[in-house]
């Protein structure tokens, strides 16, 4: 398929019909028109770019401005980069059809300033009502997170612990938003773009069906060039090191990257949790290096890496202190791949404390509403190229605009019906059952957070549990 055509869809729970009548006596039918926030859900579309938030609950919000995020600044991924420069058209009607569903005034477009190519293709497709903005950013890390994004195009801080809405604004990621293109279509998620790069013969981006193994999609990309490597599922930073090579790509797969064994950027999420707590309790210098790069303690949050490695250091395993400032982490490893000089790592350390307070019930204290940035914002922003330099991936980068390629269709895919953030989505099929591409196979419980999941090839399902449906071609 290309990048955006899609299959029919016709699977169990899914309405068909765009409209719903109801005879009311003596009057004509009552059409009511289905909603954004409903297509996008029965598609199934959660946050391509990020953590799977459910992408229909975002929509339903008010906001002031809708900002289409194309940062992508994690190093070596291509993903957005090459949707932006593909889909452009999609992207702004999308984009449209978010703020009149949330009556938002002001669309962004925030792009990457070095990106001049996928600007130039953006450009036929910014005008009419209301206009659509380009918004030039930096190339720093972490400029796609969605606090930095906020306070760059709108100069609003978002509150600790809060979300981009609490302050008008709704961030998009570039491939989400095609989505929700193909979604107001009635085309529901089955396939991803990934980035597949590091030792491979041939890196680029890929559509994959979602749902297929991570080893097949490194195959058709015409395999390792090593014998011994580690696959990193995502970016080099917020990735994570994959234990098992037949897990499958899901709907926020962003990236395969295929790295030697000794690589800094494996190393990052290599060293086992316990280990980076010993080490934080016996070594931190406390130079506060941690603090002063920290892009949530820069906007303004009250997060403080260096204290908790000080409680930590000091032996208090139960620290309040770190306890709470778990809570504004956003996990983006600034402190740990870029500021610390002995390579310790906070960000591990409030993972592990993040952990806790969810297993404990603990709640986040910190509400606070800064203003503004602290003054030393704008210039202790952490620079992508340094970044990429120092994590050992400058010869892994790609051009910026490409033609993504899809891969040939497995013959079984493994989809997990928890992709996203919330619940997992319940089973509707059984072991024995035919599907479609495009048929939902697993729907959201009612009341609660969550999105469908659909087969992402036609096919015999051979089994099904609380976590995932297995479907073989057919
Ligand atoms: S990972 Fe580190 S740098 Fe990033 S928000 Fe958390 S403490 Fe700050
Ligand atoms: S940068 Fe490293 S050594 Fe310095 S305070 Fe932070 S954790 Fe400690």
């Amino acid at each position: 398929m290309s990048g955006i055509v899609g299959r029919a869809w016709n699977g169990p729970g899914h309405r068909r019909s765009t409209i719903n009548d109801r005879r009311a006596p003596g009057s004509c039918a009552i059409i009511r028109l289905v909603t954004l926030d409903e297509q996008i859900r029965d598609a199934g579309v959660v946050g391509a770019g990020g953590a799977g938030f459910p992408t229909h609950v975002k929509a339903a919000g008010r906001a002031e401005v809708v900002i289409a995020n194309g940062a992508e600044c994690e190093p070596v991924l291509l993903t957005d980069q090459w949707v932006m420069a593909n889909h452009p058209a999609q992207i702004v009607e999308a984009l449209r059809a978010e703020a009149s569903a949330t009556g938002a005034g002001r669309l962004v477009i925030a792009v990457k300033a070095k990106y001049g190519e996928v600007i130039r293709r953006f450009k036929p497709f910014l005008g009419g009502t209301p206009p659509v903005e380009l918004f030039e950013l930096d190339d720093t890390y972490p400029s796609g997170d969605e606090h930095v994004m906020v306070h760059e195009v709108t100069g609003r801080v978002v509150p600790e612990g809060g979300l981009p809405l609490d302050v008008g604004a709704l961030v998009q990621n570039v491939a989400t938003l095609v989505n929700i293109r193909r979604a107001m279509a009635g085309h529901p998620v089955i396939h991803k773009h990934v980035t597949v790069a590091g030792e491979v013969r041939r890196p680029g981006v890929y559509i994959v069906p979602v749902g297929t193994r991570a080893s097949e999609v490194i195959a058709a990309a015409g395999g390792a060039v090593l014998d011994d490597y580690r696959v990193i599922d995502g970016g080099p930073m917020m990735g994570r090191v994959l234990d098992d090579l037949d897990s499958p790509v899901t709907k926020v797969t962003s990236g395969l990257l295929v790295l030697p064994p000794d690589s800094p950027a494996v190393g990052l999420h290599d060293a086992g949790r316990n280990v980076q707590l010993r080490r934080a309790m016996a070594v931190c210098c406390q130079c506060r290096m941690c603090t002063d790069l920290c892009p949530r303690y820069l906007l303004g949050h009250r997060i403080e890496p260096h204290k908790a490695m000080r409680a930590l250091h000091n032996g208090d395993l139960r620290s309040r202190e770190i306890e709470a400032m778990a809570f504004l982490c956003c996990q983006c490893e600034v402190c740990s791949a870029y500021a610390c000089p002995l390579g310790l790592s906070p960000c591990e350390v409030f993972a592990e404390f993040k952990g806790r307070n969810a297993a404990e019930g603990v709640k986040n204290p910190y509400r606070d509403r800064p203003t503004d940035s602290r003054e030393a914002y704008r210039w202790s922003r952490v620079p992508k190229g340094r970044l990429t330099q120092r994590l050992d991936l400058e010869a892994y980068v790609g051009p910026p605009v490409g033609v993504p390629e899809d891969i040939p269709e497995p013959w079984e895919v493994v989809i997990p019906l928890m992709q996203h953030l919330g619940a997992p989505a319940l089973p509707q099929v059984r072991p024995g059952d035919w599907v479609r591409a495009g048929d939902c196979i697993g729907d959201i419980p009612q009341g609660s957070l969550g999105a469908r999941v659909h087969a992402s090839i036609d096919g015999a399902v051979k089994a099904v549990s609380r976590d995932h449906v297995r479907i073989a071609r057919s």
